[in-house]
Protein backbone atom coordinates (compact mmCIF):
# COMPACT_ATOMS: atom_id res chain seq x y z
CA UNK A 1 0.00 0.00 0.00
CA UNK A 2 2.73 2.84 0.78
CA UNK A 3 4.42 1.99 -2.42
CA UNK A 4 1.84 3.78 -4.21
CA UNK A 5 1.18 6.92 -2.28
CA UNK A 6 1.88 10.24 -2.76
CA UNK A 7 5.06 11.20 -1.20
CA UNK A 8 3.37 13.70 1.03
CA UNK A 9 1.09 10.43 2.52
CA UNK A 10 3.61 8.26 2.65
CA UNK A 11 5.89 10.97 4.91
CA UNK A 12 2.25 11.26 6.60
CA UNK A 13 1.73 7.72 7.46
CA UNK A 14 5.45 6.47 8.47
CA UNK A 15 5.56 5.30 11.89
CA UNK A 16 8.55 3.63 12.70
CA UNK A 17 7.76 2.37 15.89
CA UNK A 18 5.10 1.95 18.69
CA UNK A 19 5.06 0.26 22.22
CA UNK A 20 2.48 -2.19 23.92
CA UNK A 21 -0.09 0.78 24.10
CA UNK A 22 -0.30 1.10 20.32
CA UNK A 23 -0.02 5.32 20.72
CA UNK A 24 -1.79 6.47 17.42
CA UNK A 25 1.34 9.65 17.11
CA UNK A 26 4.81 8.39 18.00
CA UNK A 27 6.04 7.95 21.58
CA UNK A 28 9.03 9.50 22.30
CA UNK A 29 12.00 7.41 22.70
CA UNK A 30 14.14 9.53 25.40
CA UNK A 31 16.84 6.89 25.77
CA UNK A 32 20.93 7.19 25.23
CA UNK A 33 21.25 3.54 24.76
CA UNK A 34 19.56 -0.09 24.06
CA UNK A 35 20.05 -2.74 25.86
CA UNK A 36 20.87 -6.72 24.72
CA UNK A 37 19.67 -10.14 26.11
CA UNK A 38 23.34 -11.21 26.27
CA UNK A 39 26.87 -11.02 24.42
CA UNK A 40 25.67 -12.76 21.01
CA UNK A 41 22.91 -10.67 20.43
CA UNK A 42 24.58 -7.50 21.03
CA UNK A 43 27.87 -9.19 18.99
CA UNK A 44 25.77 -9.28 16.21
CA UNK A 45 24.10 -5.72 16.33
CA UNK A 46 27.67 -4.59 16.28
CA UNK A 47 28.76 -6.59 13.84
CA UNK A 48 25.64 -5.40 11.56
CA UNK A 49 24.22 -8.83 10.81
CA UNK A 50 21.25 -7.72 12.60
CA UNK A 51 19.22 -3.88 12.25
CA UNK A 52 19.16 -3.29 15.63
CA UNK A 53 19.30 0.55 17.70
CA UNK A 54 22.63 0.31 19.98
CA UNK A 55 23.01 3.58 20.94
CA UNK A 56 21.33 7.33 19.96
CA UNK A 57 24.14 8.72 18.45
CA UNK A 58 23.89 5.88 16.14
CA UNK A 59 20.36 5.52 15.38
CA UNK A 60 16.91 6.28 17.46
CA UNK A 61 13.61 5.27 16.93
CA UNK A 62 12.15 8.52 16.57
CA UNK A 63 15.36 10.06 14.60
CA UNK A 64 15.07 7.03 12.23
CA UNK A 65 11.26 8.28 11.64
CA UNK A 66 11.92 11.96 10.73
CA UNK A 67 14.66 10.61 8.08
CA UNK A 68 12.18 8.03 6.83
CA UNK A 69 9.68 10.64 6.19
CA UNK A 70 12.41 12.77 4.77
CA UNK A 71 13.53 10.11 2.21
CA UNK A 72 10.02 9.93 1.39
CA UNK A 73 9.27 13.33 0.72
CA UNK A 74 12.82 14.05 -1.10
CA UNK A 75 12.34 10.69 -3.19
CA UNK A 76 15.91 9.82 -1.51
CA UNK A 77 16.83 6.05 -0.89
CA UNK A 78 18.39 6.89 2.52
CA UNK A 79 19.69 9.51 4.82
CA UNK A 80 21.22 10.77 8.17
CA UNK A 81 19.87 13.05 10.48
CA UNK A 82 22.12 15.78 12.47
CA UNK A 83 21.93 18.59 15.03
CA UNK A 84 22.07 21.38 13.11
CA UNK A 85 21.75 22.24 9.26
CA UNK A 86 25.42 23.39 9.53
CA UNK A 87 26.29 19.99 11.01
CA UNK A 88 24.41 18.42 7.96
CA UNK A 89 26.96 20.76 5.67
CA UNK A 90 29.51 20.23 7.17
CA UNK A 91 29.37 16.25 7.50
CA UNK A 92 28.55 16.25 3.83
CA UNK A 93 31.63 17.42 2.76
CA UNK A 94 33.90 16.32 5.17
CA UNK A 95 32.96 12.79 5.34
CA UNK A 96 33.16 12.68 1.09
CA UNK A 97 36.53 15.34 0.47
CA UNK A 98 39.23 14.68 1.32
CA UNK A 99 42.95 15.97 1.15
CA UNK A 100 43.54 17.13 -2.07
CA UNK A 101 40.07 16.98 -3.74
CA UNK A 102 38.48 20.39 -5.08
CA UNK A 103 34.86 21.36 -5.02
CA UNK A 104 32.85 23.91 -7.23
CA UNK A 105 30.28 26.23 -5.11
CA UNK A 106 27.82 28.72 -5.75
CA UNK A 107 29.37 31.90 -4.94
CA UNK A 108 25.89 32.76 -2.93
CA UNK A 109 25.97 30.46 -0.12
CA UNK A 110 24.63 30.57 3.79
CA UNK A 111 27.11 32.34 5.48
CA UNK A 112 28.30 29.49 7.67
CA UNK A 113 28.58 27.35 4.42
CA UNK A 114 31.00 29.74 3.05
CA UNK A 115 33.10 30.05 6.23
CA UNK A 116 33.40 26.76 5.76
CA UNK A 117 34.29 26.34 2.63
CA UNK A 118 36.53 29.64 2.01
CA UNK A 119 38.55 29.61 5.93
CA UNK A 120 38.37 25.69 6.92
CA UNK A 121 38.96 24.09 3.67
CA UNK A 122 42.08 25.15 3.14
CA UNK A 123 43.46 23.98 6.69
CA UNK A 124 42.60 20.57 5.17
CA UNK A 125 44.24 20.82 1.96
CA UNK A 126 40.54 21.05 0.21
CA UNK A 127 40.49 23.77 -2.68
CA UNK A 128 37.16 25.36 -3.64
CA UNK A 129 36.02 27.55 -6.57
CA UNK A 130 33.25 30.12 -6.11
CA UNK A 131 30.85 31.03 -9.22
CA UNK A 132 27.80 32.64 -9.88
CA UNK A 133 24.69 30.92 -9.41
CA UNK A 134 23.64 31.73 -12.88
CA UNK A 135 26.86 32.01 -15.28
CA UNK A 136 27.09 28.32 -16.43
CA UNK A 137 30.40 28.81 -18.60
CA UNK A 138 31.93 30.03 -14.74
CA UNK A 139 30.52 26.19 -13.76
CA UNK A 140 31.99 24.65 -16.98
CA UNK A 141 35.43 26.47 -16.80
CA UNK A 142 36.20 25.58 -12.60
CA UNK A 143 35.79 22.04 -13.50
CA UNK A 144 39.21 20.40 -12.58
CA UNK A 145 40.52 16.97 -12.82
CA UNK A 146 40.11 16.41 -8.84
CA UNK A 147 37.26 18.33 -8.81
CA UNK A 148 34.75 15.57 -6.46
CA UNK A 149 31.40 17.95 -5.85
CA UNK A 150 29.14 20.65 -6.81
CA UNK A 151 27.09 22.10 -3.93
CA UNK A 152 24.42 24.87 -4.30
CA UNK A 153 21.55 26.36 -2.62
CA UNK A 154 18.50 26.96 -4.30
CA UNK A 155 16.73 29.54 -4.17
CA UNK A 156 19.96 31.04 -2.57
CA UNK A 157 20.11 33.49 0.66
CA UNK A 158 18.83 36.04 0.58
CA UNK A 159 19.53 37.21 -2.72
CA UNK A 160 16.61 34.64 -4.11
CA UNK A 161 19.07 33.67 -7.09
CA UNK A 162 17.71 30.59 -8.90
CA UNK A 163 20.47 27.38 -9.61
CA UNK A 164 18.49 25.52 -13.01
CA UNK A 165 19.03 22.22 -11.43
CA UNK A 166 18.18 19.87 -14.64
CA UNK A 167 20.74 21.79 -16.31
CA UNK A 168 23.20 21.35 -13.01
CA UNK A 169 22.10 17.65 -13.08
CA UNK A 170 23.61 16.76 -16.59
CA UNK A 171 26.50 19.23 -15.96
CA UNK A 172 27.44 16.69 -12.96
CA UNK A 173 27.27 13.55 -14.63
CA UNK A 174 29.21 14.99 -17.62
CA UNK A 175 31.93 15.30 -15.13
CA UNK A 176 31.52 12.50 -12.95
CA UNK A 177 30.92 15.20 -9.38
CA UNK A 178 28.53 14.11 -6.57
CA UNK A 179 26.08 17.40 -7.29
CA UNK A 180 24.79 18.33 -3.26
CA UNK A 181 22.22 20.84 -3.27
CA UNK A 182 20.65 22.35 -0.22
CA UNK A 183 16.98 22.68 -0.48
CA UNK A 184 16.13 24.22 2.59
CA UNK A 185 14.34 27.49 1.01
CA UNK A 186 12.38 25.01 -1.01
CA UNK A 187 11.91 22.30 0.83
CA UNK A 188 11.13 19.08 -0.63
CA UNK A 189 7.09 19.76 -1.67
CA UNK A 190 7.92 22.43 -3.14
CA UNK A 191 11.54 21.56 -5.28
CA UNK A 192 12.97 17.68 -5.18
CA UNK A 193 16.27 17.83 -6.07
CA UNK A 194 17.44 14.34 -6.52
CA UNK A 195 14.77 13.97 -9.48
CA UNK A 196 16.70 16.39 -11.64
CA UNK A 197 20.09 14.28 -10.78
CA UNK A 198 20.73 15.35 -7.46
CA UNK A 199 23.07 12.71 -5.50
CA UNK A 200 22.97 14.40 -2.19
CA UNK A 201 20.24 17.20 -0.69
CA UNK A 202 20.82 18.76 2.68
CA UNK A 203 18.56 20.49 5.19
CA UNK A 204 18.65 23.05 8.00
CA UNK A 205 15.40 21.71 8.95
CA UNK A 206 15.39 24.51 12.03
CA UNK A 207 13.95 26.25 8.88
CA UNK A 208 10.63 25.90 6.90
CA UNK A 209 10.59 22.15 7.98
CA UNK A 210 10.22 22.79 11.81
CA UNK A 211 8.56 26.02 10.48
CA UNK A 212 7.61 26.95 14.20
CA UNK A 213 10.39 28.82 15.21
CA UNK A 214 11.50 26.04 18.09
CA UNK A 215 14.35 23.28 17.40
CA UNK A 216 17.56 22.98 15.79
CA UNK A 217 17.79 20.36 13.33
CA UNK A 218 19.67 19.00 9.97
CA UNK A 219 18.96 16.26 7.46
CA UNK A 220 21.33 14.62 4.43
CA UNK A 221 19.63 12.06 2.38
CA UNK A 222 20.36 11.07 -0.96
CA UNK A 223 22.34 7.87 -2.76
CA UNK A 224 22.63 4.95 -0.46
CA UNK A 225 26.53 4.89 -1.04
CA UNK A 226 27.41 8.47 0.04
CA UNK A 227 24.90 7.98 2.99
CA UNK A 228 26.88 4.87 3.60
CA UNK A 229 30.02 7.05 4.06
CA UNK A 230 28.38 9.80 5.57
CA UNK A 231 27.03 7.43 8.84
CA UNK A 232 30.03 6.15 9.02
CA UNK A 233 31.92 8.99 10.00
CA UNK A 234 28.90 10.81 11.66
CA UNK A 235 28.86 7.45 13.63
CA UNK A 236 32.04 8.58 14.73
CA UNK A 237 32.16 12.19 14.69
CA UNK A 238 28.89 12.58 16.44
CA UNK A 239 26.99 15.41 15.32
CA UNK A 240 23.50 13.11 16.07
CA UNK A 241 20.07 14.33 16.06
CA UNK A 242 18.06 14.59 19.63
CA UNK A 243 15.39 11.94 20.36
CA UNK A 244 13.26 15.53 21.07
CA UNK A 245 14.24 17.43 18.17
CA UNK A 246 13.38 14.37 15.94
CA UNK A 247 9.90 13.60 17.03
CA UNK A 248 9.34 17.31 16.95
CA UNK A 249 10.63 18.02 13.16
CA UNK A 250 8.39 14.60 12.01
CA UNK A 251 5.46 16.20 13.59
CA UNK A 252 6.01 19.30 11.40
CA UNK A 253 6.86 16.95 8.65
CA UNK A 254 3.27 15.59 8.39
CA UNK A 255 2.20 19.56 8.04
CA UNK A 256 4.40 20.61 5.63
CA UNK A 257 2.60 20.62 2.45
CA UNK A 258 -0.54 22.85 3.88
CA UNK A 259 2.08 25.20 5.26
CA UNK A 260 3.98 25.99 2.38
CA UNK A 261 1.34 26.67 0.17
CA UNK A 262 0.06 29.14 2.40
CA UNK A 263 3.47 31.03 3.18
CA UNK A 264 4.17 30.46 -0.82
CA UNK A 265 0.51 32.21 -1.18
CA UNK A 266 1.52 34.75 1.30
CA UNK A 267 5.01 35.62 0.18
CA UNK A 268 4.07 36.28 -3.72
CA UNK A 269 0.51 38.48 -2.38
CA UNK A 270 3.41 40.20 -0.49
CA UNK A 271 6.07 40.30 -3.43
CA UNK A 272 3.61 41.16 -6.05
CA UNK A 273 2.53 44.19 -3.46
CA UNK A 274 6.00 45.77 -2.91
CA UNK A 275 6.83 45.64 -6.61
CA UNK A 276 3.99 48.41 -7.00
CA UNK A 277 4.93 50.53 -4.07
CA UNK A 278 6.95 54.04 -5.00
CA UNK A 279 9.21 53.27 -1.85
CA UNK A 280 11.02 49.99 -3.56
CA UNK A 281 13.33 49.91 -6.32
CA UNK A 282 12.72 46.28 -7.43
CA UNK A 283 11.42 42.81 -5.55
CA UNK A 284 12.84 39.28 -5.89
CA UNK A 285 10.64 36.22 -5.66
CA UNK A 286 11.17 33.47 -7.81
CA UNK A 287 7.38 33.65 -8.56
CA UNK A 288 7.72 36.96 -9.84
CA UNK A 289 7.78 37.24 -13.71
CA UNK A 290 10.16 39.90 -13.46
CA UNK A 291 12.97 37.41 -11.66
CA UNK A 292 15.72 36.96 -13.95
CA UNK A 293 15.08 33.25 -13.79
CA UNK A 294 11.65 32.71 -13.16
CA UNK A 295 11.09 30.30 -16.06
CA UNK A 296 13.48 28.13 -14.38
CA UNK A 297 11.81 28.33 -11.04
CA UNK A 298 8.47 27.73 -12.35
CA UNK A 299 9.87 24.44 -13.97
CA UNK A 300 11.68 23.40 -11.21
CA UNK A 301 9.48 24.82 -8.54
CA UNK A 302 5.64 23.72 -7.64
CA UNK A 303 5.76 27.45 -5.72
CA UNK A 304 7.54 30.64 -4.65
CA UNK A 305 8.50 29.47 -0.92
CA UNK A 306 7.84 31.48 1.70
CA UNK A 307 11.39 33.81 1.17
CA UNK A 308 11.41 37.33 -1.25
CA UNK A 309 13.88 40.13 -1.04
CA UNK A 310 13.35 43.80 -1.51
CA UNK A 311 15.84 46.57 -1.95
CA UNK A 312 14.09 49.76 -0.13
CA UNK A 313 15.24 53.12 -1.60
CA UNK A 314 17.29 55.67 0.53
CA UNK A 315 19.88 52.72 1.15
CA UNK A 316 21.11 51.48 5.08
CA UNK A 317 19.90 54.40 6.64
CA UNK A 318 16.21 53.63 5.38
CA UNK A 319 16.34 50.31 5.91
CA UNK A 320 17.63 50.38 9.38
CA UNK A 321 14.38 52.56 9.40
CA UNK A 322 12.41 50.15 8.14
CA UNK A 323 12.92 47.56 11.13
CA UNK A 324 12.78 49.90 13.65
CA UNK A 325 9.48 51.12 12.32
CA UNK A 326 7.78 47.72 12.08
CA UNK A 327 4.80 46.73 14.60
CA UNK A 328 4.10 42.96 13.99
CA UNK A 329 7.07 41.32 12.05
CA UNK A 330 9.76 40.30 14.20
CA UNK A 331 13.69 41.46 13.98
CA UNK A 332 15.01 38.25 14.76
CA UNK A 333 18.49 36.00 12.59
CA UNK A 334 16.05 33.27 11.55
CA UNK A 335 13.50 32.47 9.03
CA UNK A 336 11.31 29.75 8.00
CA UNK A 337 8.63 30.48 11.00
CA UNK A 338 4.56 31.15 11.87
CA UNK A 339 5.69 34.63 12.78
CA UNK A 340 6.85 36.82 9.84
CA UNK A 341 10.16 37.93 9.73
CA UNK A 342 12.24 41.19 8.53
CA UNK A 343 15.91 41.02 8.24
CA UNK A 344 18.29 43.91 6.83
CA UNK A 345 21.67 42.69 6.53
CA UNK A 346 23.53 45.64 6.27
CA UNK A 347 22.28 47.15 9.67
CA UNK A 348 22.85 43.99 11.25
CA UNK A 349 24.12 40.64 10.52
CA UNK A 350 26.71 41.99 7.72
CA UNK A 351 27.44 45.25 9.44
CA UNK A 352 30.97 44.82 10.42
CA UNK A 353 31.88 44.28 6.56
CA UNK A 354 32.90 47.02 4.22
CA UNK A 355 30.63 48.41 1.85
CA UNK A 356 32.57 47.14 -1.18
CA UNK A 357 32.58 43.37 1.06
CA UNK A 358 28.87 43.67 1.40
CA UNK A 359 28.91 44.01 -2.54
CA UNK A 360 31.07 41.36 -3.12
CA UNK A 361 28.20 38.91 -1.11
CA UNK A 362 25.35 40.17 -2.84
CA UNK A 363 24.23 42.51 0.35
CA UNK A 364 22.86 45.99 -1.17
CA UNK A 365 22.81 48.84 1.17
CA UNK A 366 18.98 49.09 1.18
CA UNK A 367 18.17 44.95 1.00
CA UNK A 368 15.65 43.34 3.33
CA UNK A 369 14.64 40.11 3.75
CA UNK A 370 11.01 38.69 3.94
CA UNK A 371 10.30 35.58 5.99
CA UNK A 372 6.44 35.60 5.24
CA UNK A 373 4.50 33.97 8.08
CA UNK A 374 1.07 32.40 8.92
CA UNK A 375 -0.67 35.31 9.90
CA UNK A 376 -3.22 37.03 7.52
CA UNK A 377 -2.02 38.49 4.37
CA UNK A 378 -3.98 41.58 4.60
CA UNK A 379 -1.78 42.32 8.24
CA UNK A 380 1.48 41.48 7.06
CA UNK A 381 0.67 43.85 4.17
CA UNK A 382 0.08 46.44 6.14
CA UNK A 383 2.95 46.39 8.71
CA UNK A 384 5.33 46.56 5.42
CA UNK A 385 3.36 49.49 4.03
CA UNK A 386 3.42 51.78 7.33
CA UNK A 387 6.93 51.11 8.14
CA UNK A 388 7.84 51.97 4.74
CA UNK A 389 6.00 54.92 4.56
CA UNK A 390 7.80 55.88 7.94
CA UNK A 391 10.93 54.86 6.47
CA UNK A 392 10.90 57.75 3.64
CA UNK A 393 10.28 60.13 6.32
C1 LIG B 1 19.96 28.44 8.35
C2 LIG B 1 20.56 27.84 7.16
C3 LIG B 1 21.59 26.89 7.28
C4 LIG B 1 22.17 26.49 8.62
O1 LIG B 1 21.27 25.80 9.41
P1 LIG B 1 21.34 25.72 11.03
O2 LIG B 1 20.23 24.80 11.37
O3 LIG B 1 21.18 27.11 11.54
O4 LIG B 1 22.69 25.15 11.38
C5 LIG B 1 22.08 26.34 6.11
N1 LIG B 1 21.61 26.69 4.90
C6 LIG B 1 20.63 27.62 4.75
C7 LIG B 1 20.16 27.97 3.39
C8 LIG B 1 20.07 28.22 5.87
O5 LIG B 1 19.12 29.14 5.72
Amino acid sequence: MSDQLNPISKAIRIQTSKTSQKEHSTPLYLTSSFTFENAETMRAAFADEVDENIYSRFSNPNVDEFINKMCALEGAEDGFATATGMSAIFSSFFALLKQGDHMICCSSVFGSTFTIVTKHFPRYGISCTLVPADDKDAWEAAVQPNTKMVYLETPTNPQIGIVDLEWAGKFTKKHNLILNVDNCFATPVIQRPIEFGADLVVHSATKWIDGQGRVLGGVIVGRADLIKDIYLYCRHTGPALSPFNAWVLSKSLETLDVRMERHSKNALKVAETLEQHPAVSWVKYPFLPSHPQYDIAKKQMKAGGGVLCFEIKGGSAAGAKFLNSLKMLSVTANLGDTRSIAAHPASTTHSKLTEEERQSVGITPGLIRISTGLEHVDDIIADINQALEQSTK
